[in-house]
């Protein structure tokens, strides 16, 4: 029996506003696609946390049993400032920037992206595709739609008729936006304008002469709208019904409307079963963003190397801080955020490594199948993971009980309580144990730079700028920066 059968996972639906119990279209399958990144500069931060959400849902739903088809895009092409209203492709600007090749651009940030992901302990998701790669598959539903009368050329672009769509459909009931409202909150056309409506979105743009990314199509050399790619590799690797559809919440207006607008125009059906969307990581309150520069990025973290945080934090801390919020709640980015974080990995990394040695007796004073029903709960309550966590720290305080004689557990009930939480703290969270080594490492290093920053301290407090030089700048050769703030002197690893 698969462990689905056995648990009822319910999820919050964007669309109907509701949490509904999870049924996939096939049994024992499930199909999700969610928008991968735009590869013109690092992930932040923010981004990360929308992808580890993402990979929490992936890899409970394989715990459940299930046989699922992940599929998270990379956009290397059309995702245009402004509809191409007035903005420019983000990789075309960074490549001129940076005289690379468009496709170094993308090359480097996809594989810093892996990189990241991989330090995370994300899973792969099953298919990667390209929007570059699908050039085609976007024409073919371009073609349709104007077929259909959904679209309309317009000196070689092509946009896709909203008001037309709405006439049949309802465009906005994702994003909860009424048609009416958009049309008369929205300012006139600009004159240059080749939409008919300014609500209608480029599904196909012809290129500017210096557009050096561009494809042949009927209407122009071009290349797709930003919208289209997801609608076109959704349905070609999911079908054109699947069952989860996510993203950041930020992309629910206009990317997933115009994603069901496209789909439900060229098919007549409604694509997505449960439309997820994860909410948004703030630092200062503000949302992380690569285009105010309000973020930080992986390394950044990773390394200490940054004017927010005392200390370096290992990927490992920095997914169990953002698991100790749930996918929907706004989460701020904080030193002391973190620091609680890394304790509280610590004291349940302890009490995991420490199962090993407990004694058994032949009866347990504890409920342990209760509490194990408990994690899945929380996991299946819409993925709440603060609170499988909070179970987890339950957990902490049973091991610790026993340890100190007031509780007792049976052979039995210590191999369940290993299981469940070996389950949910590798397998569903995919957390590492860093403790062992790394840490090691890590405090042994801390010990020794910290003696270093204190004989620099004296060293300035009794004017031998020549001692505390030379160990500013030796420690800098082999790799380790001293940094002198308010709060003392921190490091960080070049
Ligand atoms: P982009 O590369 O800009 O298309 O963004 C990639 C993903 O990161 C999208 O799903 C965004 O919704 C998400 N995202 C962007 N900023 C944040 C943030 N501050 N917090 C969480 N997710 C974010
Ligand atoms: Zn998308």
């Amino acid at each position: 029996m698969k462990l689905y059968e056995e648990q009822q996972l319910s999820i919050y639906n964007s669309l109907s506003k509701s949490k509904e119990v999870f049924k996939p279209i096939h049994e024992g399958a499930v199909g999700m696609y969610v928008c991968g990144p735009t590869v013109y500069s690092n992930v932040h931060m923010g981004n990360c946390r929308t992808f580890l959400s993402f990979d929490l849902v992936f890899r409970y739903l394989k715990h459940l049993g299930y046989k699922v088809r992940y599929v998270r895009n990379i956009t290397d092409a059309g995702h245009l400032e402004n509809d191409g209203e007035s903005g420019d492709d983000p990789i075309l600007k960074k490549a001129r920037l940076e005289q690379l090749e468009p496709m170094e651009v993308v090359q480097k940030y996809s594989v810093d992206f892996h990189d990241v992901m991989g330090r995370f302990n994300a899973l792969p998701p099953s298919i990667e595709p390209t929007a570059t790669g699908h050039i085609i598959e976007q024409i073919d539903i371009v073609t349709k739609l104007i077929d259909l009368g959904f679209a309309y050329e317009k000196n070689g672009s092509v946009y896709f008729d909203v008001l037309k769509f709405n006439e049949t459909n309802t465009y906005g009931k994702l994003s909860g936006r009424q048609l009416e409202d958009m049309i008369s909150n929205t300012r006139e056309l600009a004159a240059q304008s080749e939409k008919k409506n300014p609500q209608d979105f480029a599904l196909w743009k012809k290129a500017e002469p210096q557009h050096i990314m561009r494809w042949p199509s009927p209407w122009s050399e071009g290349f797709p709208g930003w919208h289209l790619e997801c609608t076109a590799m959704s349905t070609k690797y999911l079908g054109k019904q699947f069952d989860i559809h996510g993203g950041g919440m930020d992309l629910k207006f206009p990317h997933h409307e115009c994603e069901i607008a496209q789909a439900e125009a060229s098919n007549n059906e409604s694509p997505v079963n449960y439309w997820m969307h994860a909410n948004m990581l703030t630092l200062n309150g503000k949302k992380m963003a690569k285009s105010t520069g309000n973020n930080i990025l992986p390394h950044e973290l990773f390394s200490g190397d940054n004017n927010i945080l005392s200390k370096a934090y290992s990927p490992t801390v920095a997914k169990f801080f953002m698991y100790q919020a749930h996918y929907r709640s706004i989460l701020d980015f904080s030193n002391d955020a973190l620091e609680a974080s890394e304790k509280g990995y610590n004291r349940l990394m302890d009490a995991y490594r420490s199962l090993d040695t407990l004694p058994t007796e032949g009866k347990s004073s504890l409920d342990i199948s209760s509490w194990r029903q408990s994690c899945y709960d929380a996991m299946n309550d819409d993925f709440n993971s603060p609170i499988l966590i909070a179970q987890l720290f339950e957990a902490v305080k049973m091991v610790n009980g026993v340890k100190e004689g007031v509780e007792t557990l049976s052979e039995t009930d210590l191999k369940t309580l290993k299981q469940t939480m070996h389950a949910f703290i590798f397998d569903v969270m995919g957390l590492l144990d860093i403790s062992s080594e790394e840490n090691k490492d890590g405090s042994r290093l801390d010990g020794a730079v910290g003696l270093l920053i204190e004989l620099r301290n004296q060293a300035r407090a009794n004017k031998d700028f020549a001692t505390s030089d030379r160990i500013r700048d030796e420690l800098l050769e082999v790799g380790i920066q001293l940094k002198d703030g308010k709060d003392g002197t921190t490091y960080s690893l070049n």
